[in-house]
């Protein structure tokens, strides 16, 4: 205990210091300190804990209280250190959110996606892209889901180096530029005022080391371009402009390193007879006159195969019949649309001499006058009726 340094002495702040003073040069502090600045630097690291913990009691009015009155001696457990006298790392990272913003270390510390969690690791060659497919699929397909098996041409990792790029396991040598680290330091001016950031080596790549007898086949790439047959499970219900991914089914990385992601877009098969609106499926049927009169049963095209369906007798044109759950499978829920079929009445626009005399005959029956009232509602009404 008597070996610890004052708080603020750690932080560099007077005992007056405001919670804002304190926050502003812990910032700095942690900053300076931070391990994804100095890797393998164990002063470095054990200097940012102390301010992790400094930080931690001062910023507490209770806790800076307790230490002004009876310094460390007053701490005890209440620091939330434990016996050990020091935080965890992932408590303090954790703190970081509120102190310095969501993202400010990873656009600080060159975080990127290449890294690892924890951050300051060497990195192991390079990701591979993703890659973009389209996949074309039929209103069938689509309803039930599928598998489809597609030949993807993208790099694949090298059979002879098995992705290492090198001749074997003894053809790496330290990286000179690096010494092994996969990082250089580099002063830039920030808004927070001169800052030493860290970025990746080029010399190596990050990776730390150099190959210096590489394999032939691939010249070191550790990948070569070839071809993949990718089975691709198509969800039931999935929709033309949707995006699938396949993680890790891309391009393969360069030397070990992880691939990409394999993307699937999805395109709709135009159907010759059906339309598509979300989950919902629409037909446009069409009879003649005197089916509309009589009643007729017949037979219509859906996502599944055919379904009868009865028309009843003296069925208006512009008719709306559903056939409930004959829709689309919902991607994400167990929803299903319906099958929505609009009845047209054809009207003749050719007529026989004897044809024109049997109209003639039913014009002046009073059956054959319209009836708005039993006709169909109107479009707008109907509009609102299918979409809602
Ligand atoms: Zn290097
Ligand atoms: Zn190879």
């Amino acid at each position: 205990m008597s070996t610890k340094r004052d708080y603020y002495e750690i932080l560099g702040v007077a005992k007056t210091a405001s919670q804002d003073e304190i926050k502003k040069s812990y910032r700095k502090v942690a900053m300076q300190f931070h391990p994804d600045r100095n890797p393998g630097n164990k002063e470095a690291e054990e200097k940012f804990k102390e301010a992790a913990e400094a930080y931690e009691v001062l910023s507490d009015p209770d806790k800076r209280g307790q230490y002004d009155r009876f310094g460390h001696a007053g701490m005890g457990n209440r620091g939330g250190f434990g016996g050990s006298g020091h935080m965890n790392m992932d408590d303090i990272f954790s703190n970081f959110g509120d102190i310095f913003g969501e993202d400010i270390f990873g656009s600080f510390f060159g975080g990127g996606g290449q890294r690892g969690g924890g951050g300051g690791r060497r990195q192991r060659g390079t990701r591979g892209s993703n890659l973009r497919v389209k996949i074309k699929l039929n209103f069938e397909e689509i309803a039930k889901g599928t598998n489809k098996k597609i030949k993807v041409k993208k790099h694949v990792t090298c059979n002879t180096c098995n992705g290492l790029g090198a001749k074997d396991k003894n053809a790496f040598q330290s990286c000179t530029t690096c010494h092994g680290s996969g990082q250089v330091r580099k002063v830039t001016q920030t808004f927070l005022g001169q800052m030493q950031t860290v970025t990746t080596c080029p010399t190596c790549n990050g990776e730390g080391q150099i190959i210096t007898n590489k394999c032939t086949s691939c010249k070191g790439e550790g990948r070569q371009y070839g071809e993949e047959t990718v089975s691709i499970d198509i969800p039931a219900g999935v929709m033309e402009g949707m995006q699938l991914s396949m993680s890790g089914k891309g391009n393969a990385g360069e030397r070990g390193g992880a691939p990409g992601d394999l993307l699937i877009l999805v395109e709709e098969e135009p159907h010759p007879e059906l339309q598509r609106d979300g989950l919902n499926v629409a037909f446009d049927l069409h009879i003649s006159f005197p089916d509309a009169a009589f009643g007729v049963q017949l037979e219509v095209p859906t996502i599944d195969g055919k379904a009868k369906i009865k028309v009843p007798p003296g069925t208006q044109s512009g008719k709306i019949f559903r056939l409930k759950g004959k829709g689309f499978p919902s991607v994400n829920s167990y929803e299903k649309g319906d099958q929505l079929i609009q009845v047209n009445v054809w009207t003749p626009q050719t007529l026989t001499a004897d044809e024109k005399a049997m109209l003639e005959k039913m014009q002046e029956s009073g059956n054959f006058k319209p009836n708005p009232e039993k006709s169909e509602k109107g479009f707008f009404e109907k509009v609102k009726d299918i979409f809602s």
